[in-house]
């Protein structure tokens, strides 16, 4: 499924409440009042996905719903799998990702991810071998099916990332990540969000929209943390 498909959220104020929905609607689908013409407190914005096209991000640890049941999508039970970006996202960048059958190299299939930056745009020694490391890194006897077996629960497509990302920051000079700190700092609040906005996005279709309260002073969700090395 291509991101275009998905209707974007927007959020507009009226009346104390917090509305969201995918159209500005001619009135007010709380008190009638119409809208047109009439001054809203603010410019109704808009709630970007939370996720991207992992084709299109360069050096990005990758999560996105398991090949194998893609219809079931963020839902928070479905299997997840991850994989790791090259730096050919202008163009059509290329998904590394460990799977039984060995280490696959994806032109297709994660255009619906949550992604993690893990390289800062300035950071032009690593780019420059980004792509480099991670082929000699995917060729490697770990990931070699003739070598070792994939095993669901400790040597998967987890494994494979966790292992790559921890060789970039040997090479940087800096410790590695345990995979619960990795998962903890990077990837939970991401599903977070995700999952937050699935909800948010079913509930528009189903209803058309999403009323809340408006809170005078809104407590700031705790940021994302943006990515590895920032
Ligand atoms: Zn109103």
């Amino acid at each position: 499924m291509e991101e275009q498909s998905e209707r974007a959220v927007i959020r507009f104020s009226h009346c104390q409440k917090e509305i969201f929905c995918f159209c500005l609607p001619e009135q007010c689908p709380c008190c009638g009042e119409e809208l047109r013409g009439s001054r809203l407190q603010e410019a109704p914005v808009s709630i970007p996905s939370p996720l991207t096209n992992g084709h299109k991000t360069s050096c990005c640890l990758l999560v996105t719903p398991a090949h194998d049941n893609e219809d079931r999508d963020f839902d928070g039970t479905s299997d997840l799998h991850t994989g790791i970006s090259n730096t050919k996202g202008g163009t059509q960048g290329v998904v590394y990702n460990y799977t039984p059958g060995g280490v696959c190299r994806d032109q297709t299939r994660w255009e619906r991810c949550i992604s993690v930056p893990l390289v800062r745009p300035d950071m032009f020694h690593l780019l420059a071998q980004w792509d480099q490391y991670l082929d000699r890194f995917s060729d490697g006897p770990m990931w070699d099916p003739a070598w070792n077996r994939f095993d669901e629960d400790h040597h998967n497509c987890f494994s494979f990332c966790l292992g790559f990302i921890n060789g970039v920051l040997a090479v940087e000079g800096r410790s590695p990540l345990s995979r619960d700190s990795f998962a903890h700092t990077f990837i939970l609040p991401r599903m977070r969000k995700v999952s937050k906005y699935t909800t948010l996005h079913q509930h528009i279709q189903r209803h058309q929209y999403y009323v809340v309260d408006r809170q005078e002073d809104q407590q700031e969700e705790t940021p994302v943390k943006p990515g590895l090395f920032q």
